[in-house]
C-alpha cells in the first residue's frame, strides 16, 4: 500500500515511504500532521494525516496478472491432460473396433 498526497503548491503527487496499515499506526509514527518537503517544488507544507490518500501497491496489478496467467495456464494444462485422458481410450476403442471390423470385412477366398 502506498500513501500519497497532492502538494498544494505545485499540485504534484507525493509518495510517502511509511509502511503502515492504517491512520492510527501512522499517527503513532508521525503524529497528527505530516511535515515534508514536496518532492517536486520543495515547499514545506503541513498536511494533516487525514488528508493522505492510500492506494494499492503499484506491483499488485502485475502480481494479479501473473497469478491470473498461472491459473489460466494450469487450467489449460489440466484441460489438455483431461482431453488426452478422454481421447486416448476412445481412440484405442475405435482402433480396436476398426481392426475387428476390417477383420470381419476382409474375407479370404474360399478354396472350394
Ligand atoms: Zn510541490
Amino acid at each position: 500500500m502506498l500513501l500519497s498526497y497532492y502538494c498544494s503548491t505545485c499540485k504534484k503527487k507525493n509518495y510517502l515511504k511509511y509502511k503502515v496499515k492504517d491512520r492510527f499506526e501512522l499517527q503513532n509514527k508521525i503524529g497528527d500532521e505530516l511535515n515534508k518537503h514536496c518532492d517536486s517544488c520543495g515547499t514545506l507544507k503541513k498536511k494533516h494525516i487525514n488528508r493522505l490518500h492510500a492506494e494499492p501497491n503499484r506491483y499488485i496489478g502485475l502480481i494479479a496478472l501473473a497469478i491470473a496467467s498461472i491459473l489460466t495456464l494450469t487450467v489449460w494444462y489440466y484441460r489438455f491432460i483431461a482431453t488426452l485422458a478422454f481421447t486416448i481410450p476412445i481412440w484405442i476403442y475405435f482402433d480396436a473396433y476398426k481392426t475387428a471390423s476390417d477383420f470381419n470385412k476382409i474375407k479370404v477366398a474360399r478354396k472350394n
